[in-house]
Order: structure tokens, then C-alpha cells, then sequence
């Protein structure tokens, strides 16, 4: 494995390889940039084929921390960290106790947190070696972010409506909203508390039927999301979701929802945008959760972390504002604002050496 050339590829900063015999730990941490600050970015435990897709993984995912703490406004870098193994068999204290000292040697480079296949407790374990991990079950930690995440998706769907119908009322608006899981649940709370009108789907009948009992809502299959007549769509459920099949067949003007890599491919935020479709970023709508575990790191005060989250309301404003005027999708104008804050900030850092006459001033002869 070439690891300079997939480090260059990403442009990340540093990779770590973690292994621990006597737990079984094989993990890698990756630091993709640490110019907003420590890198944040969560744990994955999944049971990789191969070394090379668990770091590839991780390669890719700490790139997207870093867009997506740059763009909520954080004061923070983008990292992961991949544990290769299988989170139903493979767990014990020992393992993440092993994973704790590596994140401790980092001496606050990283900071990790839950992520697909770790939980709770197990980042318990974590925090008894090192302090640079949130999401643990602290007392006044700030728990399961999904609510917190409605709330930013909720934020975020209004400045979608803003861009696409002129108001950021959603009342009398009517939202399809595909899966009603976790976060989709408390976001719909907030739109039939705003008079939105609902129509659910869910691979869950159960789920269905609670969104129904609860909000008046409206049912189709799963598949039939796609076709309905609607105001706006928000995925809430799987990633690729906006793609070749399935664009031309919204009835939307706007897309805003909580899954994650929505789009199959970046050409789809192209189609969507030659579609007249609104498209809120993916990682900039959903980063309630993020700006969560952050305040969480300073000692958590949920007023606090919901005006912060609030905030993905102008965020999204700024972002389809550079959209329009640059001509460009909505996905792009993001990347853009969190690039631009990044390099801003960079910038700022290396002041005093550009300002320097010479580099031969720097050194003590
Ligand atoms: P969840 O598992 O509670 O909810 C997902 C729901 O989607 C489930 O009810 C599931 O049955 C349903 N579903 C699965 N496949 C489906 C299909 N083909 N059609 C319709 N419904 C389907 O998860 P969640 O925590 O609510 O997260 C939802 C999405 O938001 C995920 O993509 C997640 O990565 C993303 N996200 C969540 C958070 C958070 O704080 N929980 C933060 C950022 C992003």
C-alpha cells in the first residue's frame, strides 16, 4: 500500500496505526487538518475485507469532518478513526481502553466520539485514558444527538423554503419525508407544530404507523416517496439516494434532510440544480449533531448548543447566496465556504513567517 500517495490524494496530515496484541486492536486514526483546530471526527468499528478499505474509509471520512466542522463555524479540524472488527462480537474494555492511549499520544490532535458501530459505553471506556473523547454517559454530557440534529434540519429546511418559495414558513407546506427514525421522528414534530402537512415512508411499519398516529401524517410505500406530490423532500434514511433514477422523478423544489451523502455522485448536485431543485448540503444540515458533541467538550449547556445550531439557518442562507452568484450547485458552493474559511484562517496563522524578511531571520546562528 502506497500510504504518502492516499495521504497526498486526501491531503490529510497524519495517519496513526494503532496495535494493541493483547485486546486485538487494529485501528487507524487519520488527522485530516487541524487548521480550525484539534480534529473532531468519531470512531468507526466495522468488520473491513482488507487493512486497505478500513483506512480508506478513514482516509475519506476525516476529508468530510473537516468540511463539515469548517462549515457549521467550528473552531475545529477534521479527523476519524476505523477499528477493524465486528462491533456484535469483537468488543471489550481492553480494546477501547488500548484505542484511548493511542488517542491520548496524540496529545489533542484528535478528538473522538460515537460513530456507526460504536456507542456510549464505549466511549466510557475511552475516557478512562485520555480527556480528548465526547459522547460519553457523563451526567451532564449532552446524550443522544438525534434531537438536537431535527432541530438543525428543521433550521435548515426553513432557509431551503426560503431559497425555493420566497418565505421560510413552512406552513401549509407539504413535506415527504422518507424514513421516521430516530432524527425524521423529532423533525416532524417541528413541522406539524408549524402546520406543515406530512407524507411518511419507512421499511418500518411500525415506524409509520407512530408518524401517522402522531401527526396526521400520510403513508406510501418506500419506493413511491420519489413520485409524490410534494413541496419539499427530506431524505432521512440511507446516503445515494439522489440519483440518476430517482431525480427525474421529484415533484419537489426542494431537497433538505438528515442522511448523510446524499448524493450518488457530485454530478447529481449538477442535475438537481438544471432541475430548478433547492439542494440544502447534506453535511451542512445535518451537522446539529456535531455542533452537539462540540459544546459538550466545554462543558455541555443545551441553550447554547441549540443557538449554535440555530445558526445552520444562515449558514445555508451564505451558502446558497455564493451559489447563485457564482453560478454554481449548492454541494460545491459548501465545499467553497468551508475551503474559504479554512484557507482564511490559515493564512492568518503563517502571517508572521510571510511577513518576515527572510527565513534566514528565523534561525538562531
Ligand atoms: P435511524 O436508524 O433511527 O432512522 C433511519 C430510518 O430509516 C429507520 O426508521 C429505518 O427503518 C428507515 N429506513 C431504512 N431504509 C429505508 C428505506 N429504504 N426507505 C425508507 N426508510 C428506510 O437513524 P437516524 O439516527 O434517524 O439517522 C437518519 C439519517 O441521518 C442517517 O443517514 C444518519 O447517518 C443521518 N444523521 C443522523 C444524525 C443523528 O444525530 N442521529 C446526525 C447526522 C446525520
Amino acid at each position: 500500500m502506497k500510504w504518502f500517495e492516499q495521504m497526498e490524494h486526501y491531503d490529510v496530515e497524519q495517519v496513526v496505526a494503532c496495535r494493541d496484541e493483547a485486546s486485538g486492536l487494529k485501528a487507524f486514526i487519520v488527522i485530516h487538518d487541524t487548521t480550525l483546530g484539534p480534529a473532531l471526527g468519531g470512531a468507526r468499528m466495522w468488520p473491513y475485507a482488507t487493512e486497505e478499505e478500513a483506512l480508506e474509509d478513514a482516509l475519506r471520512l476525516s476529508r468530510g469532518m473537516t468540511y463539515k466542522n469548517a462549515a457549521a463555524g467550528l473552531n475545529l479540524g477534521g479527523g476519524k478513526a476505523v477499528i477493524i472488527g465486528d462491533p456484535k462480537s469483537d468488543k471489550s474494555e481492553a480494546l477501547f481502553r488500548a484505542f484511548g492511549r493511542y488517542v491520548e499520544s496524540l496529545g489533542g490532535r484528535y478528538i473522538t466520539a460515537e460513530d456507526v458501530g460504536t456507542k456510549e459505553e464505549d466511549m466510557d471506556y475511552i475516557k478512562l485514558e485520555t480527556n480528548f473523547v465526547t459522547g460519553t454517559s457523563s451526567v451532564n454530557g449532552s446524550g443522544d444527538p438525534s434531537p438536537v440534529t431535527a432541530f438543525g434540519v428543521y433550521r435548515g429546511m426553513k432557509a431551503a423554503a426560503e431559497e425555493a418559495f420566497g418565505t421560510p414558513s413552512l406552513k401549509g407546506k407539504t413535506i415527504a419525508v422518507q424514513g421516521v427514525g430516530q432524527v425524521a421522528f423529532r423533525l416532524c414534530e417541528h413541522l406539524h407544530e408549524e402546520g406543515a402537512k406530512l407524507i411518511v415512508t419507512d421499511i418500518d411499519e411500525q415506524a409509520v404507523q407512530r408518524a401517522c398516529d402522531t401527526f396526521g401524517a400520510e403513508s406510501v410505500d418506500p419506493d413511491a416517496i420519489y413520485d409524490v406530490e410534494a413541496d419539499i423532500f427530506a431524505p432521512c434514511a440511507l446516503g445515494a439516494v439522489l440519483n440518476d433514477e430517482t431525480i427525474p422523478r421529484l415533484k419537489v423544489r426542494a431537497v433538505a434532510g438528515s442522511a448523510n451523502n446524499q448524493l450518488k455522485e457530485s454530478r447529481h448536485g449538477f442535475a438537481l440544480k438544471e432541475r430548478g431543485i433547492v439542494y440544502a448540503p447534506d453535511y451542512v444540515i445535518n451537522s446539529g449533531g456535531v455542533i452537539n458533541v462540540a459544546d459538550d467538550m466545554i462543558g455541555y449547556n443545551k441553550e447554547r448548543a441549540l443557538r449554535r445550531v440555530s445558526k445552520i439557518y444562515d449558514v445555508l442562507g451564505d451558502i446558497f447566496e455564493i451559489a447563485r452568484s457564482r453560478h454554481i450547485p449548492s454541494h460545491l458552493a459548501a465545499d467553497q465556504l468551508a475551503e474559504e474559511r479554512i484557507q482564511q484562517v490559515g493564512a492568518s496563522r503563517t502571517q508572521f513567517l510571510r511577513r518576515s524578511k527572510s527565513v534566514l531571520d528565523l534561525i538562531d546562528r
